[in-house]
């Protein structure tokens, strides 16, 4: 049976924020997973199954006036593989039942604005499950490493996102996020890649290089980040993001757990179903 070479422990434990320092995390790690990469890539077929079925659930309830929904936030530096679970774990359920959306540099009329203004519009609704590619964490991280406001701005941000996310999570949303690492080393190959390959020049930004002497001062903005807004209401979960194989099959089991803790059933039908049945045996 695959139970055998899966996980130690559960998942939602093995990266639990809690007590992590980021400048001494392990990034080719594989917390809590038993198996190897070609153990993983199977398991994570089965997997993705199961999420697909309660993500259908999650939708039908929603459709049924359920307003409970989930949100998946993905943090984490360039080439860190968020568009990677975005396809091949976002990727394995309906489309109809996903509200993406990526936070870029803010537009004009985004910078009028609160900086939570341009997330509010993007929260899910009922029955969804969102996924935020960068979020309002840029916010304090972006912006704290590039001095784009003053420190007694960006300083107040963080009990401001607590208590937004408090808010949110007791109007319904189970909040799941999760802060992507990989190595120094590791972005260099990948960056390296982008520049070899046809089909990945349209990923290269010239900028991302420069961001790479940041990074010191983005391990510590990641450290306040987690430090100051990991709580049970919406915890961090950190991964290591070296092994794709593990990062998608991580945030699959993460996903498959929100959902099976909101303990989904199929809703009953609001119609008679024998009234029905005798119905169509006659049209
Ligand atoms: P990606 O690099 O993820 O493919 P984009 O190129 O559209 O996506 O934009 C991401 C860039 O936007 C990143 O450099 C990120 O730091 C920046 N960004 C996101 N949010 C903010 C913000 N609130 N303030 C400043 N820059 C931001």
């Amino acid at each position: 049976m695959a139970k055998a070479t899966t996980w130690s422990k559960p998942v939602s434990k093995a990266l639990r924020a809690d007590g992590v320092q980021v400048k001494d995390l392990n990034t080719a790690a594989t917390p809590g997973f038993k198996g190897d990469k070609k153990a993983g890539e199977k398991y994570l077929e089965e997997r993705r199954a199961v999420l697909s079925d309660l993500q259908e659930k999650l939708y039908a309830n929603g459709r049924s006036g359920d307003t409970r929904n989930v949100l998946l936030v993905l943090q984490g530096m360039d080439t860190a593989g968020k568009g990677g679970i975005v396809r091949h774990v976002i990727g394995s359920v309906d489309p109809q039942g996903v509200d993406h959306a990526a936070f870029g540099v803010p537009t004009a009329e985004e910078k009028k604005h609160h900086f939570l203004w341009r997330i509010r519009k993007q929260l899910p609704k009922g029955g969804q499950i969102g996924v935020f590619d960068r979020s309002h964490y840029e916010d304090v991280l972006v912006v704290r490493v590039h001095d784009l406001v003053p420190p007694e701005v960006w300083g107040k941000r963080y009990d401001e996102i607590n208590k937004f996310e408090r808010k949110l999570a007791d109007e319904g949303t189970t909040i799941v996020k999760v802060a992507m690492f990989v190595s120094l080393d590791e972005q260099k190959k990948r960056l390296a890649q982008r520049l070899e390959r046809a089909d990945k020049y349209w990923k290269f930004n010239p900028a991302d290089i420069d961001e790479r002497a940041y990074w010191p001062a983005y391990q510590e903005a990641y450290q306040a980040v987690l430090d100051r807004t990991n709580t049970d209401y919406a915890p961090w979960f950190v991964l290591p993001c070296d092994s794709k194989w593990y990062a998608r099959l991580a945030v699959t089991e993460l996903l498959i757990d929100a959902l099976q803790g909101l303990k989904l059933d199929w809703p009953p039908a609001d119609f008679d179903i024998e009234e029905q049945k005798r119905r169509l045996a006659r049209a």
